[in-house]
């Protein structure tokens, strides 16, 4: 077997390509081979897939591929291009490589294997392949992904702003509640930025039954004139944070107002505050009753957010639920914490909402996962250099899309 059949065995071009030469540079850290074609065949429009005839080639183009033990693998091939009556001269279909990417398909595919299990630094050096060219992969595999899913979209959904970079630039996330994935990227929170978005799909919308979104008026008006039909839900994780920032604030007041000694036994507790009855670390115990002897509005106001969480305990009926929420409210509302009164009027304008996603069983753990997924992006990225390049990234790693290229 000499050197062009064992390549013509291990590359095996679908027909009617071959290889007709092979070189391997003196290093022997490159090896190079050429494909060609029999003349007389009839490539297939890449717009209708009509087999067309060859109208003339283009100048030689290089893609890389699969590496051979060490050596980096390109294939050249001069492209037919084809003359289609219905759409002129194209570039015929090449089964090899898809339109202007400089790997072949079976390269990009263990891009994204890569991408997918370490961060893009390592992906670049374990390829030697440069970040620009990985990037180009990013972007076309979701291109490929959103285009295969087209514009169905989840029954269960959830709306949510997450800002992405300094200065107040947002992006909504919009998520799949049931399939547990990040289901689109909306640059922007402003309404007249995301509408669009809505209009596109107004058709679509319809099969939306529950929406999930904070309590903030933003999302409501989308959901008024898109989605008329769906329950509104707000969640557990948006409920959580209008009360944890009630502690919050409740601890910032009562800590500006105490003696120095006071002041240090403070130090660093605003994490203390953070943890939940049950997750609170055995090392952290002592400190925490401590803390709670000097901060005692404090202490009161965490005692009173510990006790909003069994309403998603899912041990209480849809009558029990709104008999807790009222003993709650009187407990929060009675307290003289003047935040977390605040947050109970909040919750209770709120209500039908909290009950529809206690009812729906719209629980935290989607959102708030996706949320940890979606900062980690962010830490493994070292920042990104535009707001595309985030969103793509986003994409790629939680929306569960088909990304690979075909390989037909
Ligand atoms: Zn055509």
């Amino acid at each position: 077997m000499n050197l062009e059949q064992f390549y013509q065995r291990v590359i095996n071009p679908p027909p009617p390509w071959r290889v007709s030469r092979v070189a391997i540079s003196d290093d022997c850290t490159r090896v190079d081979v050429w494909l060609e074609h029999d003349s007389g065949y009839r490539f297939l429009c890449p717009e209708c897939r009509k087999p067309c005839p060859t109208y003339d080639h283009t100048e030689e183009r290089v893609w890389r591929h699969l590496d051979t033990c060490d050596s980096q693998t390109y294939l050249h091939a001069r492209l037919p291009r084809v003359n289609c009556s219905e759409h002129k001269i194209k570039n015929g279909y090449f089964p090899i490589a898809e339109p202007g990417a400089s790997l072949t398909s079976k390269m990009e595919v263990l891009c994204i294997r890569q991408l997918l299990a370490c961060n893009r630094t390592n992906a670049s050096e374990l390829l030697g392949v440069s970040w620009d060219i990985l990037q180009g992969v990013q972007t076309r595999a979701v291109k490929r992904g959103l285009e295969r899913r087209g514009d169905a979209v989840p029954e269960k959904m959830g709306i949510d702003e997450k800002q992405v970079f300094a200065r107040h630039k947002y992006f909504t996330i919009i998520t799949d509640i049931a399939g547990q994935c990040v289901h689109d990227v909306i640059d922007q929170r402003a309404i007249d930025k995301i509408s669009p978005w809505f209009e596109q799909r107004r058709d679509s919308l319809d099969a939306v039954k529950t929406l999930a979104m904070d309590m903030s008026a933003g999302y409501a008006s989308v959901a008024g004139q898109y989605m008329p039909s769906a329950e509104i839900c707000f969640d557990h994780f948006h409920i959580m944070q209008v009360v944890q920032n009630a502690v919050d604030k409740t601890r910032k007041d009562e800590q500006a107002a105490m003696d120095d000694e006071e002041r240090k036994a403070m130090f660093a507790s605003r994490y203390l505050f953070l943890y939940g009855r049950e997750n609170l670390p055995e090392k952290h115990k002592d400190r925490f009753e401590k803390v709670k002897a000097v901060a005692v509005k404090t202490a009161k106001a965490w005692a009173i957010k510990e006790q909003i969480r069994d309403l998603w305990s899912g041990k209480l009926s849809e009558e029990e639920v709104s008999a807790f929420f009222q003993k709650w409210y009187w407990w929060a509302t009675h307290s003289r914490l003047k935040h977390m009164i605040s947050a109970a009027r909040t919750l209770k304008r709120h209500l039908g909402g909290i009950l529809a996603a206690v009812r729906n069983r719209i629980s935290n753990a989607v959102t708030e996962g996706l949320n940890n997924k979606i900062e980690s992006i962010k830490r493994a990225a070292c920042g990104f250099k535009n707001k595309e390049a985030f969103r793509n990234a986003i994409l790629f790693h939680c929306a569960k899309l088909d990304l690979m290229p075909s390989m037909s």
